[in-house]
């Protein structure tokens, strides 16, 4: 996900809590990182079906599920202010997992937490543990273990679930043609976290709320495994994600910004500021994504329409590659936009 105060374009940045300070230029970027150290080729084991690079990696262990696995790190002063209520900490840190079994369309079903803690403060622990098993109950989710430690406050948990088998959702499935489709909105998280940074006034509780206590898309993405061709969930904004999903598909796409779904509040700080690049660039919205063909389009809208899911046409795939945007009549590229944890002025990896 990303972190406090890391989008790049206007108006942003004067909430940074995330100051570790910017490598020097020839450090590798996130992705490139995990790509040059960690990519290794999973040739050990023949049940894995997918290895580093998606939202899941995916496990096929027996004939009817694969077992989709995923883990996030939140780190406080990072990911959110250390002063926010550890119930909306436990609840986040396990709707950011869930988000991503959400991409690929698997069912939650096993969690492992790890936490470390700088002390023992059962008053905290207990709100995380209520926010935590909120979420997890709501989704029957059996926590199976995990570890804990004292040091600088961070939370790694790890998700698992399960999906019909061979009908996981991938980054990598987009074709020339396909609607690119969005559930809910756009941008509210990151105005939240503008308001909470005092950047912004608003009387509106929305966008605080969708920062602190996003809603991950399971019952969305399971409808979707089998009837969309590619999804992500939106976690480090959308030109930086769907930026994956065209890498992975080898496509390219043009999107249009009378399209993109903004709520009331979103639209009258775009109006305010001129910061049109926020809704595009700001992390922490967990929407689903997804590429669909037009043939199976109104399928996809009925059911989630069925499951009271909003959801837009927010453009098209193309075979030309890089990601273009429409706006006022004009077509601009928009692939230098996207979120990387260690590009200069940002934080760190998450
Ligand atoms: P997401 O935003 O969906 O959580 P990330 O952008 O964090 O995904 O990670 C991209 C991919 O890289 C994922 O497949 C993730 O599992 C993998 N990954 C990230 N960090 C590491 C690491 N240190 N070692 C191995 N794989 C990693
Ligand atoms: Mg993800």
């Amino acid at each position: 996900m990303s972190s406090l105060g890391d989008e790049s374009g206007p108006g942003a940045g004067s909430t940074r809590l995330a100051s570790l300070s910017a490598p020097a230029t020839a450090a590798p970027g996130e992705f490139e990182l995990i790509r040059r150290y960690f990519t290794a080729p999973c040739a050990f084991r023949p049940e894995t079906l997918l290895g580093i690079g998606d939202d899941c990696a995916l496990l096929r262990l027996g004939p009817d599920h694969d077992l989709a696995i995923t883990a996030d790190t939140l780190v406080s002063g990072v990911h959110f202010f250390p002063s926010t209520d550890s119930a909306d900490v436990g609840y986040k840190a396990l709707a950011v997992n869930l988000s991503d079994l959400a991409a690929v369309g698997a069912m939650p079903g096993w969690a492992t937490l790890c936490l470390t803690l700088p002390a023992a403060e059962t008053v905290w622990i207990e709100g995380f543990r209520d926010g935590f098993f909120d979420l997890a109950s709501r989704y029957r989710m059996d926590l199976i273990g995990g570890d804990t430690t004292r040091g600088p406050l961070s939370i790694t948990i790890q998700a698992m679930g399960l999906v019909s088998q061979g009908k996981a959702l991938r980054r990598s499935g987009a074709r020339a043609g396909d609607a690119i489709c969005l559930t809910g909105s756009l941008g509210s998280a990151g105005l939240g976290l503008r308001i909470l940074g005092g950047d912004f006034v608003s009387e509106d509780p929305e966008p605080v709320r969708r920062l602190l206590r996003p809603e991950p898309r399971v019952a969305a993405g399971r409808v979707l495994a089998g009837l969309a061709h590619a999804a992500i969930d939106l976690s480090d904004g959308l030109a930086a994600d769907l930026g994956h999903v065209l890498t992975a598909s080898s496509v390219g796409a043009t999107l249009d910004w009378d399209l993109l779904p903004l709520s009331p509040e979103v639209r009258r700080y775009v109006a305010a500021t001129g910061d049109w690049i926020m809704p595009l660039t700001a992390g922490d919205d967990y929407e689903l994504c997804f590429t669909v063909s037009a043939a199976k389009l109104e399928e996809v809208e009925a059911h989630l329409g069925d499951l009271d899911c909003p959801c837009r046409r927010i453009g098209v795939i193309e075979e030309s590659v890089g990601l273009r945007l429409t706006r006022n009549g004009r077509t601009e590229a928009l692939s230098s936009l996207g979120f990387d944890h260690f590009r200069a002025s940002r934080g760190m990896v998450g």
